[in-house]
């Protein structure tokens, strides 16, 4: 057959057989191996030539092989999911406003994007300038009466739908999350299904979120409104680019809130993915918008007047300054910030899970989890077995590709906080720990050769005053630190300014939930650890964060009540009034 024909014959197949097309392509009249987008008219042909080149065999094949490639470009159609608005490369404009992907209207220079696999720049991003940040929040702001007499239903309904999309895309954008963050792809296919949970449960609540009636003295009642609160600005961080954002936007969309949301600078990928997957769920444009940049359109964000919530997650040091500028205009804020949380491990515990959790308490991401039980405190008499099998476990892991199905360690954020965490590893030699294993860096061949790989260390030998065990290290760096008694491990777990998590081991039900108690910090798992569903709430105590995300209890925080008192009788003032 020549290769024309093949390829006739290879997007007929496509148009007719493949799922994802179903309802958005109609045939061509007069041309059988044609079809066309039934919403622009584009033909599936010229998709096609754009990206495999006609009769180029060679390039085509390519395609198809690649694993650094989505399935959907695999099978050799457009990298837009076809018409349907998603892009799936890394390629701008990269700012989100009124409903279309732009390029800012001021900007204050360039962004190189690296992308932490390879060390190689990725993309060049714009960075908004301040007539931009304006642009973004009018634009949200516009919508905003709009968007917020919406049905609870109505905006629910739209929120189900983006869910439905990630899931359907769920390969797509985890391969983008994957070249935004350098994680093994595994882990962000559950983080990308994370964002599908949230978009459901809070399209669900939606219909939900409702007032009360309280009946009061003499058949007079109240009537309090639940109202959301206008325009929220969200800043993030880089860990969990898309889950971050997804965490604040859905329930503050759920609530009638309009967005915008600045992603960090070091991965700007996927909260524009999100939007059009909000857009071709049926958001309005405006209701969510994506600015680029970095601190300086952060600060302007949230300086700005016509943003009534702030809604971030970062660095304590960060934490601090958004806090203050919202107290200049006295907005709410929400703060999720650092830990170093505390994974206490007592003589009973079962030590294959003990020694899972803590793998999971400081590994995944690349230990790049603000929750991580990084002080890892084991009851002396176990301390020497749960050493060695922890030791053991994490020798076992398997650094490189994070687009290999295998890998479960892959690259550090960039080169800059690479040098940090090794730095940690340094300083806790010099105080006196021993490196048990690992931190290192594991140079790669070839395409990752410029990436950060980081070999995941265990500490021994640790004492509390030891900066690796004071300090947020951010990396993958457990150290771990032995005790004698249920009251003096409490004391120490708690002797620290973060609160976010922590966690006990142990069979005994009561001391479980003693000691579970009396760990200062929002989240506390008995026998887990680092599982935050969608229906329960996460946030900080101390200077970990103000705040809640997730579950029902963050609809308090992105609504505020009017409450209405109806008299039913006359006005009763007392003796002030004498007929
Ligand atoms: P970071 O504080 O350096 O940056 C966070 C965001 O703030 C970025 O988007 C950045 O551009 C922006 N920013 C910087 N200066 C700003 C300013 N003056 N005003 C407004 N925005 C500004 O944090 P990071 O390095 O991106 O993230 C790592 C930190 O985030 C760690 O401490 C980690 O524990 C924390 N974190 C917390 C949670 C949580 O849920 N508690 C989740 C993920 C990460």
């Amino acid at each position: 057959m020549s290769e024309g024909k093949k390829y006739n014959q290879r997007y007929r197949t496509i148009w007719e057989k493949d799922n994802r097309f179903k309802g958005w392509l109609q045939p061509v009249e007069g041309d059988k191996t044609q079809a066309r987008c039934r919403v622009c008219g584009t033909t599936l042909k010229a998709h096609l030539r754009s990206i495999i080149g006609h009769n180029d065999g060679k390039k085509h094949k390519k395609n198809m092989t690649s694993s650094r490639y989505p399935p959907v470009m695999a099978s050799g159609l457009s990298c837009r999911v076809f018409c349907r608005g998603i892009t799936l490369t890394v390629t701008g404009p990269w700012n989100y406003v009124a409903g279309k992907r732009c390029d800012p209207i001021d900007s204050l220079g360039f962004m190189k994007v690296t992308e932490p696999a390879t060390g190689q720049v990725m993309c060049e991003v714009p960075i908004s300038g301040p007539t931009e940040v304006d642009r973004a929040v009018a634009s949200a702001k516009n919508v905003f009466s709009t968007w917020s007499k919406l049905s609870g239903r109505e905006r629910g309904q739209k929120l189900l739908e983006a869910g439905r999309i990630i899931r359907e895309n769920l390969e797509n954008i985890s391969s983008l999350e994957v070249r935004d963050t350098g994680k093994p792809i595994w882990e962000a296919r559950v983080d990308i299904a994370s964002c599908a949970d949230a978009l459901e449960y809070y399209g669900g609540l939606a219909p939900a979120i409702v007032g009360q009636y309280v009946p009061l003295n003499g058949g007079s009642f109240a009537m309090v409104q639940r109202e959301p609160l206008g325009v929220i600005g969200g800043i993030g961080a880089w860990n969990f680019p898309m889950q971050t954002c997804v965490w604040k936007a859905a329930p503050a969309l759920a609530c009638g809130n309009t967005f915008v949301y600045k992603p960090s600078q070091f991965t700007p990928i996927t909260a524009v993915t999100l939007s059009e997957v909000l857009t071709q769920a049926g958001v309005p444009p405006g209701v969510f918008n994506v600015i680029q940049g970095e601190g300086e359109a952060g600060a302007k964000l949230c300086e700005h007047p016509d943003v009534a919530k702030l809604s971030f997650t970062g660095s304590v040091s960060t934490g601090t300054k958004v806090m203050a500028a919202g107290a200049k205009g006295i907005k709410s804020v929400t703060l999720e910030l650092g830990g170093k949380s505390p994974i206490i491990i007592f003589e009973d515990a079962d030590m294959k899970n003990a020694v899972k959790a803590t793998l999971m308490a400081n590994f995944l991401s690349q230990g790049q989890v603000c929750s991580n039980g990084t002080r890892v405190f084991v009851h002396r008499s176990i301390a020497s077995e749960f050493i060695k099998q922890l030791v053991g476990a994490t020798e076992k892991l398997k650094i490189g590709d994070p687009f290999a199905e295998d890998t479960t360690v892959g690259a550090t954020i960039h080169e800059d906080h690479a040098k940090k965490v090794l730095s940690y590893i340094a300083s806790a030699r010099k105080e006196g720990a021993t490196i048990l294993c690992g931190g290192e860096r594991v140079m790669q061949q070839g395409k990752l050769a410029g990436g950060w790989y980081l070999s995941p260390s265990v500490i021994g030998n640790c004492q509390d005053h030891m900066k690796v065990v004071k300090e947020e290290v951010f990396g993958s760096v457990a150290s771990v630190l032995e005790f004698d008694s249920e009251e003096e491990v409490v004391k120490r777990a708690n002797d620290t300014d973060f609160g976010l998590a922590g966690a006990v081991f142990t069979k005994d039900i009561q001391r479980g939930h003693r000691v579970a108690n009396a760990i200062e910090a929002g989240m506390v798992w008995i026998n887990t650890f680092n599982l935050y569903p969608t229906e329960i709430p996460f946030g900080g105590y101390k200077h970990s964060g103000i705040g809640r995300e997730n579950g029902l209890t963050v609809v308090d925080y992105f609504t505020q009540t009017r409450t209405v008192y109806v008299e039913m009788g006359d006005v009763d003032c007392g003796p002030l009034y004498q007929d």
